[in-house]
């Protein structure tokens, strides 16, 4: 089995989900006592949250890639990042090591395309609804993500900060984001994607009312692969 190193603290209620399901994967794959083999690097996303509102993407990049190096001294065999909004700068962390790095926009588009979907409604925080490195990403593969309006972006945004990553979890949140993703039929969106690692705190991606893929999950996914391959 090969270790994954996690860079996580991204945020820390996301981190705890992705060691679970990493866990319960290899458990359910391998069976009798086996459980994942991890390294995870917990980040204190306080400085980096400052880093990512005052647009200071390269710091909060050295912060990662200093993560990702660290991970790598400690002897993970592949890399990833725990967030989606942080693939920002994931050119600059794989730049840092020499191990490979599995980018949670190549995982969810090999979902997406085995389910020949083409135009995802996508969930995240701002940086990821309206810097285009995941939507260019998905696009690349050929694969149209749609965003909420921005109304909707920023009451999603403000879920994110001010409730999820905190773990608070409340039902006017889910009654806002079911909400949202009612109102993305006119945008004739054929799926949603939680491509933020805390919205799958909220509801399963099968409650989602439109086929639901949740990015936390698929990454795990690929992880476990990669680990157990
Ligand atoms: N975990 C989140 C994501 O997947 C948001 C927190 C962050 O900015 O890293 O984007």
């Amino acid at each position: 089995m090969r270790t994954i190193g996690l860079i996580g603290g991204m945020s820390w209620q996301s981190s705890r989900l992705y060691y679970d399901r990493i866990n319960q994967m290899v458990a359910d794959r391998l069976g009798g006592a086996h459980s994942a083999r991890i390294i995870i690097n917990s980040l204190d996303f306080g400085p980096i949250a400052k880093m990512q509102t005052a647009g200071e993407w390269r710091e909060a990049g050295a912060v990662l890639a200093n993560a990702a190096q660290s991970l790598e001294r400690a002897g993970a065999d592949v890399i990833a990042i725990g967030a989606n909004t942080m693939h920002k700068v994931a050119q600059q962390v794989m730049a840092s090591v020499r191990l490979p790095l599995i980018h949670i926009g190549d995982a969810l588009a090999k979902e997406l395309k085995a389910d020949a979907r083409s135009r995802p409604l996508l969930l995240g925080t701002r940086y990821t609804m309206e810097d285009p490195f995941l939507i260019d990403h998905l696009g690349n593969k050929g694969i149209g993500a749609v965003t909420p309006d921005k109304a909707d972006r920023d009451a999603l945004h403000a879920i994110i900060y001010d409730q999820l990553i905190k773990g608070v979890v409340t039902d006017q949140a889910r009654d806002t984001v079911r909400a949202m993703i009612d109102r993305s039929s006119a945008k004739e969106a054929d799926s949603v994607v939680f491509a933020c690692t805390e919205i799958g705190m909220l509801f399963p991606p099968t409650e989602a009312g439109l086929p639901g893929y949740d990015t936390l999950e698929i990454h795990a996914a690929a992880l476990v692969d990669f680990s157990l391959a």
